[in-house]
């Protein structure tokens, strides 16, 4: 029996794939690359560099390692990409996310992991979000994980198909093997150290009009590992028999991008300049996460929520790799 993990060569991809190693699960990668990195997958595991679309090559590792779960990351995750180039995001998140589905559900594959976000939410009605509040994403990437989540309710009436979607608030911070490394960049916590390492001039902050204490966007920041951990738990919830659930993962902390800043400042030692700019498209103002199903359902408790100790554990990474895995 193994795990199937698509977009294991991503950021919380190829820490959950560690993490499941860890506790001594048996992983397969399926990855094309086109974001990952070959690097963050240890070279012992087995690793296919491919579609999660390519139906033949899906069956046949199903057959070759007797998969019994996928855990599905494989997805692009700009907001502000989705908004100018949407095709790119319902091609590759929704066409090929649909024929991986199709291709596990023909091979007997009834457990999946679905690596869903807080952005399926869109503008909050409420803070904190919980899994109740009404899904009304404001970019195309909210949506495509949105369909997927609903293709996925539809599979498991249909065939039986029993899933996790854990929608996650901002994943950030590293552990001392793999961290984030995107190309181009644009997630804040990684900018805001590469200013701090002189690698860029300044950051941009992206809007300082919206209804916030000071008016920039309100984030949920929430340690990689701690997503992984629940990757697992959720696994353990499936394999236990239970139904279909989504579950928020987030620390119930709302920090201001101007905060966030703030706080790299106090963890580096270092300047870190800004300029204002205005709103980026398709960001949500205010995204926290009511994360108490995590915790009663899975029984989740995150263990580094602390926003010195994640952006800690960013810069730490960052320092030793400034090049991230290139
Ligand atoms: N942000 C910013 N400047 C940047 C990158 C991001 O002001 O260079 C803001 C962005 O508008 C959002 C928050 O920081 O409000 C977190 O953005 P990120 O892209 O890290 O994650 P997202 O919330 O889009 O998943």
């Amino acid at each position: 029996m193994a795990i199937l993990v698509t977009g294991g060569a991503g950021y919380i991809g190829s820490v959950t794939t560690e993490f499941l190693r860890s506790r001594g699960e048996q992983v397969v990668v399926l990855d094309n690359l086109s974001r990952g990195h070959r690097a963050a997958v240890a070279p012992e595991v087995p690793f296919y560099e491919g579609e999660i679309g390519n139906t033949e090559l899906v069956t046949s590792i199903a057959r070759e390692h007797d998969i019994d779960a996928c855990i599905h990351f494989a997805a692009f995750a700009y907001v502000g990409e989705s908004v100018s180039q949407p095709a790119l995001y319902y091609e590759n998140n929704l066409e090929q996310g649909i024929r991986l589905l199709g291709a596990l559900v023909a091979a007997g594959v009834r457990r999946v992991v679905f690596s869903s976000t807080c952005a399926t939410y869109g503008e909050p009605q409420r803070i904190p979000i919980d899994e109740g509040h009404p899904q009304l994403p404001t970019n195309p990437y909210g949506w495509s994980k949105l369909f997927v989540e609903r293709i996925l309710a539809d599979y498991d009436r249909a065939y039986d198909l029993k899933f996790v979607a854990l929608r996650y608030f901002n994943a950030s911070g590293a552990t001392p093997e793999r961290g984030e490394h995107h190309e181009p960049e644009t997630h804040l916590i990684p900018l805001v150290l590469k200013a701090a390492q002189r690698e860029i001039e300044r950051v941009t902050v992206f809007g300082s009009d919206y209804a916030t204490t000071d008016g920039t966007c309100v984030r949920d920041y929430i340690h990689v590992t701690d997503l992984a951990a629940a990757h697992a738990l959720s696994l353990d919830y499936l394999r236990s028999g239970n139904s279909s659930t989504a579950i928020n993962l987030g620390n119930g902390q709302g920090y201001s991008v101007l905060e966030v800043i703030d706080a790299a400042r106090a963890v580096t030692g270092r300047e870190i300049a800004t300029e204002m700019q205005g709103r980026r498209s398709g960001d949500p103002s205010h995204l926290v996460a009511d994360s108490a199903r995590a915790r009663t359902v899975l029984g989740w408790q995150p263990q580094q929520p602390d926003l010195a100790a994640i952006i800690g554990s960013a810069w730490e990474w960052h320092s030793k790799r400034p090049q991230g895995y290139g």
